[in-house]
């Protein structure tokens, strides 16, 4: 994979790192932060996982599993994860990255939706 390009974890497609929505565990406190791109030199270093900024990848991560998969790892066959993290998300920190979202239902065009 391309240094400066990450995987957006709702359409798995690749984007260019200043562009994708990036979530960190912060490991002192376990919780989940943004990180804005602009922000980028001071952020938190933790297991992060990337969105691609449209309104309909940020809704499907949090819908599903796979943010929560992305940041926490997959669970193991014993029932506890690999790490403890605040889930769900909180409403205000839902609406900081709605906030942020640049293309509207534009990308991702071929997610699979699962339910109807
Ligand atoms: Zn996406």
């Amino acid at each position: 994979m391309p240094f400066n390009e990450r995987v957006c974890v709702a359409c798995r497609k690749l984007y260019c790192r200043e562009k994708l929505i990036r979530l960190t565990i912060d490991p002192l406190s376990s919780k989940i932060v943004l990180n804005k791109p602009s922000q980028d030199k001071t952020t938190v270093n933790g297991r992060s996982a990337y969105i691609c900024s449209s309104v309909q990848c940020v809704n499907g991560a949090l819908k599903g599993n796979r943010l929560k998969f992305a940041l926490a790892g997959r669970q193991a066959k014993s029932k506890t994860a690999k790490r403890n993290i605040f889930w769900p998300l909180e409403s205000q920190l839902i609406k900081d990255i709605l906030s942020i979202c640049t293309e509207p239902e534009k990308t991702c065009q071929n997610t699979r939706v699962k339910e109807a």
